[in-house]
């Protein structure tokens, strides 16, 4: 071969990896122009290979009610709401790290709520002491993202139910729910909810000595609104359609 085709040859390959080049790189910039990144971000399974937060932080936070301010509701018998929710709020992280969830655990004032970013934000408390019975679930008051927001609160009401029995209390909720503080702390596109377990007079037997089952609630219902955003959010194939066959 003369040194002059040889030198042609050399170009021309040159041209072709370039050109190979510039294709993989608007390849990978479509990808990411179509919402590769927030799925990246809020992917289970990477988060399973990835440590939790590597993506713009965690894909779920959770408050253990009043832990690192003070006691909450405290029993005749010395019974603590702080020590009740945390036993359920750890167990509720761990549940939802073992399904590819990236979860942190939160103090009732954390920092890490100040424009915190995530597909949800749950507070976990319980309530007083008394003989009774049920449990409760609510949204802020003033939200931008209303049917996010009642989307969390339907899906932890419908599971947590089914996995304690309890009763769902909606004439019970108080301002003190709709008006969380935490709500107004993390980042107006965050969903956050806030539930009362159920009392810790009257509820004592799930509460205390069945924190897993509480828990497995809990966790059932975070993961079914998980999944509820993921079928909204995904494409919808486009098919042509179909003509009524007549
Ligand atoms: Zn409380």
């Amino acid at each position: 071969m003369s040194t002059h085709r040889l030198e042609r040859l050399h170009l021309w390959i040159k041209w072709l990896l370039l050109a190979v080049l510039l294709a993989l790189t608007a390849l990978i910039a479509f990808y990411f122009y179509q919402g590769g990144w927030e799925r990246m971000r809020t992917s289970r399974a990477l988060a399973r290979l990835i440590p939790s937060d590597f993506f713009q932080g965690p894909q779920v936070a959770i408050i253990s009610g009043h832990r690192g301010f003070d006691s909450g509701a405290v029993c005749q018998d010395g019974l603590m709401e702080a020590l009740v929710n945390e036993e359920i709020a750890t167990r509720v992280v761990d549940l939802l790290k073992k399904e590819g969830v990236s979860a942190i655990l939160l103090d009732e004032y954390d920092p890490r709520l100040q424009g915190l970013h995530a597909r949800a934000l749950l507070s976990i408390h319980a309530d007083s002491c008394i003989d009774q019975s049920g449990f409760k679930v609510a949204s802020a008051e003033q939200t931008i993202i209303p049917r996010q927001d009642q989307m969390l609160v339907d899906c932890l009401r419908q599971k947590y139910s089914e996995a304690t029995g309890l009763t769902f209390r909606a004439t019970a909720i108080t301002k003190d729910m709709t008006q969380y503080h935490a709500f107004q702390r993390v980042a107006a596109d965050t969903p956050g909810a806030i539930i009362e377990t159920g009392y810790l007079g009257g509820d004592r037997a799930l509460l205390v000595d069945d924190p897993d089952r509480a828990a497995a609630g809990i966790a059932a219902g975070i993961l079914c609104f998980l999944d509820e955003q993921d079928a909204l959010t995904k494409t919808p194939t486009v098919t042509a359609p179909n003509s009524p066959a007549d």
